[in-house]
This record gives structure tokens, C-alpha cells and sequence, in this order.
């Protein structure tokens, strides 16, 4: 299959799998592959607080697929094959595995608020955890011992999960360091692909500062969702000048990236 391709499919003709908050998946042009649509939608606790902030589903989606190409580039499998436009991306279908994995380097957020350690204090390691993506539940922190108890991954899922958010973790750790950014925490998801016979766990969903921590190096100026969700304004502002940093969004042509940008 020749996922390089350009196929255009009417809007109207698409078929829509699911739709999320802040994501909407359509059928893709050959099986095995969706369109993962970004919205410019913003919610926070558990959709108790809604917005519509313009411009935030096109930076999530250059964003997104930056990261996931980086990803790819090193040999960390993932779910994404290529952008298609300003809002879009065509992803492999995977199983979803109903976890969110949570890496953290810096304490700040429910893990501040849960064990009273003041934001911004440096973990003594990358801490993982679990949560169970349940939004009538609030998607509640589980242990291995629940995900392998009630069937959402095996202990060899786990391993192979655990194996891939530490290199994510790595890699996005290093990626936003050379853009003056510290990448406090970020929550990744995980799907299974499979491909005849063979199963591989790829990580999947977005990866953007909707779902990270980050902090600027100097002024430790918040640059993700917190701004939002803490009410401070600036999001768009903020998530543009993440895209600036990594070489994005460029002056002259938007559409091509050059890495990241040394911040003096
Ligand atoms: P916390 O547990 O401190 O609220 O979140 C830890 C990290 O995971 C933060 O970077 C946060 O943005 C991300 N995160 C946790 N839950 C969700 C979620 O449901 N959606 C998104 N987009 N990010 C989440």
C-alpha cells in the first residue's frame, strides 16, 4: 500500500468512527487506516470546563505530527503515517488499550495535589503511572495489578508500554530541552497494530501540549493545557511559540519544518 499517495475524501463522504473532545476519527482511504482529525475544542476536568479556542487543533495537529515523525525517525513504532492538512492526519487503526500512561519528571498537577509535594520539585526518578480511561470514573490511577486483573494488558503489554513511554519520555525530554522548554510530565496512549498474525504495541493518539507539562527553561512560564485549565489565557500564543521553538512554523513556509530552534 501506498500510504504516500495524496487521496482526497469529500468531508461529506466520510464515514466518522468516533468522536472525542478534542478529536474526531474518520475512515480512512484504504483499510487499516484512519483520519485522525484535530478540533479546536478545549476541555478540562473531565469536560466539566468547555471552550472553543481557534487555532489550537492546527498547531495540535503540526505539533502532533512533528513529534510522531521524530518518534518514527528513531525506531519508536507509532500509529502515524503522514499529515494530509492543516486539521488532519491519516494514523493506522489500532486497538486502543483503555489506559492513559502518565510520565512524570518534575512534580506539578494530581500528583502535587495527591501527595503534597509543591509543583516544580524534581523527582528524585521518572515516575509512570497508570489511569483507567473511564470518563464516568474520572479515568481513576490503577496498578499492574489492575490492568492485568481485569484484562485491559497483559504483563507482557505492560513491559513492552512501560519500555516505550521511557523512551518517549527520553527523547521528548531531549527534543524540547534543546528548545529552552522542560518537559514536566505528559500522558501518552497505546494501541495494538496488527499486522497479518503479528501483534506490536505502538503508541498512538496525539502528543502535544495538550497533553504535556511543559515549562519554559528560564521564566518557567507555562507553554501547555494549564493555561487553560487554570484559567490564564494565552493558549494559542503559547502552544504557537512551542511550534516556533521546534522549527515549525517557519516565517516563509509554514508547511516545512527545520528542528528545533536554539533558544539563547
Ligand atoms: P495530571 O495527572 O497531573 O492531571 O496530568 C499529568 C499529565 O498528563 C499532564 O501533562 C496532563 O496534561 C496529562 N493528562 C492527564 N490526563 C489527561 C487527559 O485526559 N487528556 C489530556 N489531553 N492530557 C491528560
Amino acid at each position: 500500500m501506498d500510504f504516500l499517495n495524496q487521496r482526497y475524501i469529500p468531508m461529506s463522504r466520510r464515514r466518522r468512527i468516533y468522536e472525542g473532545k478534542a478529536k474526531v476519527l474518520y475512515e480512512g482511504p484504504e483499510p487499516g487506516t484512519l483520519i485522525q482529525h484535530f478540533k479546536d475544542d478545549a476541555t478540562a476536568f473531565n469536560a466539566k470546563k468547555h471552550d472553543v479556542i481557534d487555532g489550537k487543533g492546527v498547531l495540535n495537529n503540526r505539533i502532533s505530527e512533528y513529534i510522531f515523525s521524530r518518534l518514527n525517525d528513531i525506531g519508536v513504532p507509532t500509529h502515524f503515517i503522514r499529515r494530509l492538512n492543516m486539521r488532519e492526519q491519516l494514523i493506522r487503526e489500532v486497538e486502543i488499550i483503555p489506559l492513559e500512561i502518565v510520565v512524570r519528571n518534575v512534580a506539578a498537577g494530581s500528583i502535587s495535589t495527591r501527595l503534597g509535594i509543591e509543583e516544580g520539585t524534581p523527582l528524585p526518578r521518572s515516575i509512570i503511572e497508570f489511569y483507567y480511561k473511564n470518563d464516568a470514573l474520572n479515568d481513576p490511577m490503577v496498578s499492574e495489578e489492575h490492568i492485568t486483573a481485569f484484562g485491559w494488558a497483559t504483563t507482557q503489554e505492560i513491559d513492552d508500554i512501560i519500555a516505550l513511554a521511557i523512551r518517549v519520555n527520553d527523547f521528548l525530554s531531549g527534543l524540547f530541552l534543546g528548545a529552552g522548554i522542560r518537559l514536566v510530565d505528559f500522558k501518552m496512549e497505546c494501541g495494538r497494530l496488527w499486522e497479518n498474525d503479528m501483534m506490536r504495541i505502538v503508541v498512538a493518539d496525539e502528543i502535544s501540549p495538550d497533553s504535556c507539562r511543559l515549562w519554559d527553561m528560564k521564566s518557567n512560564d507555562k507553554m501547555d493545557k494549564d493555561r487553560f485549565r487554570r484559567d490564564m489565557g494565552g493558549l494559542v500564543e503559547a502552544y504557537s511559540e512551542v511550534a516556533r521553538r521546534l522549527g515549525i512554523l517557519m516565517e516563509n513556509d509554514p508547511t516545512q519544518g527545520k528542528g528545533p530552534v536554539l533558544v539563547k
